[in-house]
C-alpha cells in the first residue's frame, strides 16, 4: 500500500542504531553505570568554549535563511577553506546543510544519473549504501590494504564508464585510518587519467567530518590533490554539535561544470526538502570555523583503551584520527562475537555493515570512566577465547 522500498528502509536493521537502542533499553535496566556502550560516534567532548559563547550571547535569528546559507556564512567559511587549506573557494560554490548525512545525500542526488557508479574503499560508513543507492546509483566496494589504506590498483581495476565518483572518508570511521599524501596524490594523478571522458571527470567526493580529529599531521586537503573535488563537511564530531545538524558542501571552482554542479545542489536540496540549514548554527559555526572540541581526551580514551586491549590480546590498528577503534574479532563472525560481548555489557559494532568481516568497531567518544569501568569486561570477554 505505501512505498514499499522506503518501508524496508525503514524496517531494515541499522545496526549501530538498533544497538544503541539496546544500550538504551539496558541503561533504564541495570543502570547507565553497568552499561559499556561503545556503539555510536556520538561525541561527548563538551563544545568549543567559543560556540558556549556565542551560544549564550545570541538570539533570535530563526527565520528561513536562503536555500544555500547565510551569505555572510559561506562566505565565512569559502574565505576560511581558502586561507587554511591554500586553495583556491568562493561563496558561490558553498552550500550550508544539516550534516554530513545530507551533504552526502543531496551531492550524491545532484551528481549521479540513474545506474551510475560510486567507487568506495571498504570498510566504509554502513549509511553510503542507503545514500547512493537511493541516489539512484550502485556502491562498487573495493578494498583497502592491510592497513586499511588505500589500494589504488584495486581503484584502478574498478573504474568503469560508469565511475560517477569516488566517496572517500579519512579520517576514517571506522578504522581511524588517514590517506597518506603521498597516496591521496596518487589518486589524484590516476583520477585525472579520466578527465578527459565524454561523460566528464570522476568526482572525488571527500566526506570529512573527523578533518579536525587527528591525532599527528593533519590530512591533505583533497581539492589540493585533484580538481573535480567536492568536500562533504559536517561540525557534528569537531564541534561535538552532532544533534543539531550543520554542515557544508563545498565545491572546488577548478571541478568540471561547478556553477552546473552548485544548481544540482540547490535543485537536490529543494527535492529533499531541506529549505535550509538551522539558521542559528549557520551563524554558530561561522564564529568557530577550524575550533576543535577537546582532542586531548579523544587522544587519552585512545591511548587507554589501545594499550589496555593490546596487552590483553585483542589485535587493534592505532587509529591516526577520528575516534573509531578497529578490533580483530577472535573468531571469524564477529557478529557472533559482538553478541557474546553484550552478555558482559560490551556494546561493539559489527563490521559487516561496514562492508569488511571479521571486525569490531568500538567508539570511544565517551568519558574515560567507561572505558575503565569497561576493562575487567574486556578481560573476561577474551579470557573465553583463551586470550
Ligand atoms: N560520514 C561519516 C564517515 C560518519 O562517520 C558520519 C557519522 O558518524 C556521517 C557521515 C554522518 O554525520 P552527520 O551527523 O554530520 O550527518
Amino acid at each position: 500500500m505505501y512505498n514499499s522500498i522506503m518501508v524496508k528502509r525503514g524496517a531494515e536493521r541499522s545496526v549501530i542504531r538498533e544497538l544503541f537502542e539496546y544500550g538504551n533499553r539496558r541503561k533504564a535496566e541495570i543502570g547507565a553505570e553497568n552499561v559499556f556502550d561503545f556503539s555510536i560516534g556520538n561525541p561527548s567532548a563538551p563544545v568549543p568554549e567559543e560556540l558556549e559563547r556565542f551560544l549564550q550571547a545570541n538570539r533570535g535569528g530563526h527565520g528561513y535563511t536562503s536555500a544555500p546559507g547565510l551569505f555572510p556564512v559561506r562566505k565565512a567559511v569559502s574565505d576560511y577553506i581558502r586561507t587554511s587549506f591554500g586553495v583556491p573557494m568562493s561563496e558561490e560554490l558553498v552550500y550550508m546543510t544539516c550534516g554530513a548525512s545530507s551533504s552526502i545525500v543531496i551531492t550524491l542526488t545532484a551528481a549521479l544519473n540513474a545506474g551510475e557508479e560510486v567507487i568506495v574503499p571498504a570498510p566504509f560508513f554502513p549509511e553510503y549504501a542507503v545514500f547512493i543507492e537511493e541516489a539512484g546509483g550502485v556502491l562498487v566496494s573495493v578494498p583497502t590494504d592491510e592497513n586499511f589504506h588505500l589500494d589504488l590498483g584495486a581503484i584502478g581495476r574498478a573504474i568503469t564508464e560508469k565511475t560517477r565518483a569516488i566517496l572517500l572518508n579519512s579520517p576514517n570511521n571506522p578504522t581511524g585510518a588517514i590517506y597518506t599524501e603521498a597516496e591521496m596524490y596518487a589518486l589524484g594523478r590516476l583520477l585525472d587519467g579520466y578527465s578527459g571522458r565524454p561523460q566528464g571527470p570522476i568526482l572525488l567526493l571527500a566526506d570529512e567530518p573527523y578533518r579536525e580529529l587527528v591525532y599527528g599531521a593533519a590530512p591533505v586537503y583533497p581539492m589540493k590533490v585533484y580538481d573535480h573535488t567536492v568536500v562533504l563537511y559536517s561540525f557534528s564530531k569537531s564541534l561535538s554539535l552532532a544533534g543539531e545538524r550543520i554542515g557544508y558542501i563545498a565545491i572546488s571552482p577548478q571541478c568540471y561544470g561547478a556553477q552546473e554542479l552548485f544548481a544540482a545542489v540547490c535543485g537536490a536540496g529543494r527535492r529533499h526538502g531541506y529549505v535550509c540549514a538551522p539558521a542559528l548554527f549557520q551563524r554558530a559555526v561561522a564564529s568557530c570555523l577550524g575550533k576543535c572540541a577537546d582532542l586531548g581526551m579523544y587522544r587519552a580514551n585512545r591511548d587507554l583503551l589501545f594499550g589496555a586491549l593490546s596487552d590483553m590480546g585483542y589485535a587493534c590498528i592505532v587509529p591516526e584520527g577520528a575516534f573509531y577503534l578497529f578490533v580483530k574479532s577472535p573468531e571469524p563472525d564477529a557478529v557472533a562475537f559482538a553478541e557474546r560481548a553484550k552478555k558482559y555489557e560490551l556494546l561493539l559494532v559489527p563490521s559487516d555493515s561496514f562492508g569488511v568481516k571479521g571486525y569490531v568497531r568500538i567508539s570511544y567518544c565517551v568519558e574515560r570512566a567507561v572505558i575503565e569501568r569497561s576493562l575487567p569486561a574486556f578481560r573476561a570477554l577474551i579470557g573465553e577465547y583463551g586470550g
